[in-house]
């Protein structure tokens, strides 16, 4: 049996990107029954990805698991969901992450001990500051308090401003995220200079998707690491990123789900590059299921769950920075009471 119902996730400070601010982001959240035993999945849904809570439910009501037998055969369902239709990235997600949950419960096992991963070895987690006034800036610095590595929102016309008021309030390491919003390389380059004397430990998606050549010479210069965000999505982006970027950033919520971030990790260990594991604003069930790849990543920027004031669920807890992941089998996550 397969239930999905879409949610409103309430953020506890409005977010901007280079290219938007929300205050609410939507949802769907999926289970799955078999057995007795439920799995839970969620579709998170940023805009730029394009699926809507009325996209994923009609992908959602074309999904028939009871025509595939064994649950535990997701070599066979995954491929087959995928082919249903182009895209619905998210919506694949969470059937693919209800069913990892559900694989995981029958086990008895949480996922990472299922693929025989240390969760000892999972880096530390950023916490995000979106894009906003150097007053709401400061107070979200400080708020951050409790995490060692920030990760800030770039790619609008006042990215020294936004880096010079973080630095008024702490040294600790950055990482930024230009959200595709950088235009000029010359600029880029001088911008990658001035970063790395402040600090910053990477760059993520500096210019947009579609500018692989210009991003390719940049990193010739950069003195950080660049990393591919909205430039890689599936498995078969993964290749078309080396030579071009350092790393890239995978999110389940556009790789449709656990099993091919997996693949994803894989390809990008063959071709040497880094992996950071990412997630959307979304609740602690994906971002919970993304935490229990991270002791194969080299950066974790998984901090969905902590934007969000109505987090149906309880998951992957976050101590000085550090993941923590629950001792409870599938995903690890329970509903709030
Ligand atoms: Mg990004």
């Amino acid at each position: 049996m397969l239930r999905y119902r879409p949610c409103t996730l309430e953020l506890r400070h409005a977010f901007g990107v280079a290219s938007n601010t929300r205050t609410a982001t939507p949802a769907v959240l999926v289970e799955v029954e078999r057995d007795g035993l439920t799995g839970h999945g969620e579709a998170s849904l940023p805009p730029y990805l394009g699926e809507t809570a009325g996209s994923v439910c009609g992908f959602l009501a074309r999904v028939d698991l009871a025509r595939f037998p064994d649950w535990t055969r997701l070599d066979e369902i995954l491929p087959a969901l995928d082919a249903l239709a182009p895209g619905h990235t998210a919506a694949k997600a969470a059937v693919d992450l209800a069913l990892h949950d559900w694989l995981g419960r029958r086990q008895g096992a949480p996922l990472h001990r299922f693929w025989g991963l240390d969760p000892a070895k999972a880096p530390p987690t950023s916490f995000t500051i979106g894009l906003d006034t150097p007053e709401v800036v400061r107070m979200k610095v400080r708020e951050a308090a409790p995490y060692p590595l920030l990760k800030a929102k770039l790619g609008r016309d006042n990215d020294r401003e936004m880096i010079e008021v973080i630095r008024a309030e702490t040294g600790r390491p950055l990482v930024v995220d230009a959200n595709q919003g950088w235009t000029d390389r010359d600029a880029a380059a001088r911008m990658a200079e001035w970063l790395a004397a402040r600090n910053v430990r990477l760059i993520e998606q500096p210019f947009p998707r579609d500018r692989p050549a210009d991003t390719a010479w940049l990193r010739a210069r950069s003195p950080l690491p660049l990393f591919a965000d909205e430039s890689v999505q599936r498995l078969a982006d993964v290749s078309s990123a080396a030579g071009v970027f350092d790393g890239i950033n995978i999110k389940l919520m556009k790789c449709t789900g656990l099993a091919e971030a997996r693949r994803m990790i894989a390809r990008a260990r063959e071709l040497g590059l880094k992996v950071m594991l990412g997630c959307m604003t979304e609740t602690s069930c994906a971002v919970t299921a993304a935490a229990q790849l991270a002791p194969l990543a080299d950066w974790a920027d998984l901090d969905g769950a902590l934007l969000i004031r109505n987090d149906p669920f309880e998951g992957m807890q976050v101590v000085d920075g550090r993941i923590v992941l629950p001792d409870r089998p599938g995903i690890g996550i329970v509903a709030r009471t």
